[in-house]
């Protein structure tokens, strides 16, 4: 199959104008001129994009596809009381409400151009969804307790999840991982027992780290509200916490579990120079979620220092419980207009730079850019056609700075993994998004109560 467009855009090269990429059993052959393609492989068929873009496809750091039915539901507060509400709100949901709510997870992700995600699911559901999809991803099993004599039973529950949720999966494009909730929703013994579980295997891990500044009250001082409405909702208002007089991520890593091989930490917002230190020191990756961090007050996180500092950094849009849509052109625009605004002229981010984050950028931060994350020879063939001959794109020049500041995902036209098409011409080709809609409404209505 031969792909075209007026720009194609490899992300460890140059970009390409009049430009395509001939994609064979699910991997790149080649990329290069339109009419040497065409007059080389004039028997392929062809897909023709017009004005538009053909680049890798997006790398979702964070998601939660089972909570996509949440957006809206809480809108207007800061962390620790929005964790409060969505968490009084999960009890009016039953198994199949979780279900349907991950499938829209999975269509918004394909319709928003990203082939790859890296989703933590607490109930399960989100596997189903997230198979069928065609989609390729790291699934995090969640586990949680603050509950010291709960760790052993927790863990050997997910280790049985594990086991199963990998036999529910293609192997070859979804990966099981496992993640220790957050440092205040974990006994610090989980954290040993998760380390230790993983050894030095590539199992990915993942954590929600330094959020928000409440997090970092409570672990570090033991005040805030997380310590004590949020441990009282949870049903841990009795056990005791002691304040660690660290912050949360020296206090993770005391407790082993920074030193496992395959780590990403999400958030990372209220980090200091002592703390990049031992992420840099362990090879930790960081899930850069600039839109969720502002739109729940957490803070804006130290994006330049990462990379000086050379960590392997990504993007993540979190859930629509948070975040409100999956779309992420709004999160590279969100992102890089925020870096400017703090970063002035010293630290002054191009578009081009964010797209790369959003794309190789994720593939190395999941240790996968030997398969995606560039349209390069041998990688396999996860693309996306983002159209950019609408008014308020053209006329285009640089085809990073209209992706980044004009594109949004209702223009992307075809989004691809693996060599198969799941999305093209308003079409899902491996989900059914009108049965799904019927679906969601029947979940709204019950979180609306
Ligand atoms: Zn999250």
């Amino acid at each position: 199959m031969l792909l075209l467009a007026r720009y194609v855009l490899p992300v460890s090269s140059a970009h390409i104008e009049d430009g395509g990429v001939l994609v064979r059993d699910g991997a790149i052959v080649r990329v290069g001129s339109r009419s040497d393609l065409l007059a080389d492989y004039p028997d392929d068929e062809v897909h023709d994009y017009g004005l538009a873009a053909l680049m890798p496809g997006f790398i979702d750091l964070h998601t939660h596809f089972e909570y996509s039915g949440f957006r809206g539901v809480v809108d207007d507060l800061p962390y620790t009381q929005w964790k409060l509400q969505v968490l009084a709100k999960e009890a009016l949901l039953d198994e199949q409400d979780w279900r349907d709510s991950s499938v829209l997870g999975a269509v918004e992700t394909i319709r928003s151009g990203i082939t790859t995600f890296a989703d933590i699911s607490d109930s399960g559901a989100s596997i189903d969804a997230a198979a069928r999809s065609g989609l390729r991803g790291v699934l995090y099993r969640e586990v949680s307790t603050m509950d010291k004599h709960r760790v052993d039973a927790e863990m050997a529950h997910a280790v049985e999840d594990i086991a199963s949720w990998r036999t529910r999966v293609d192997e070859s494009l979804i990966t099981i991982g496992i993640a220790p909730h957050s440092p205040y929703s974990c006994h610090p013994t989980l954290f040993k027992v998760v380390s230790e579980h993983v050894g030095g295997t590539d199992m990915p891990v993942a954590i929600h780290l330094a959020g928000s500044k409440d997090e970092y009250d409570f672990v570090k001082y033991g005040s805030s509200m997380l310590g004590q409405e949020f441990r009282d909702q949870a049903g841990w208002g009795d056990m005791l916490w002691m304040p660690t007089g660290v912050s949360p991520v020296q206090y993770v890593y005391q407790w082993g579990l920074l030193e496992v091989p395959n780590v990403l930490a999400v958030h990372c917002v209220h980090v200091d120079e002592a703390d990049i230190e031992v992420l840099t020191r362990n090879d930790v990756s960081i899930a850069h979620c600039p839109r969720c961090n502002l739109k729940l007050g957490m803070g804006i996180a130290p994006l330049h220092s990462f990379v000086v500092k050379g960590l392997r950094v990504g993007i993540g849009t979190d859930s629509p419980a948070s975040n409100s849509t999956i779309d992420f052109f709004d999160e590279m625009r969100v992102g890089l207009l925020t870096q400017r605004g703090i970063g002035g002229e010293t630290a002054y981010y191009t578009g081009q730079r964010f797209v790369r984050m959003a794309t190789l950028g994720g593939a190395q931060a999941l240790k996968l850019d030997h398969l995606v994350g560039t349209l390069e020879v041998g990688k396999r063939a996860d693309i996306i056609a983002v159209d950019l001959s609408q008014n308020h794109q053209v006329p285009t020049q640089d085809p990073y700075g209209a992706l980044v500041h004009t594109a949004n995902q209702e223009d992307v036209l075809m989004t691809m993994v693996d060599g198969k098409i799941l999305f093209e011409d308003g079409r899902f080709l491996t989900m059914d998004a009108d049965e799904m809609a019927d679906a969601l409404e029947r979940v709204r209505v019950k979180l609306r109560d």
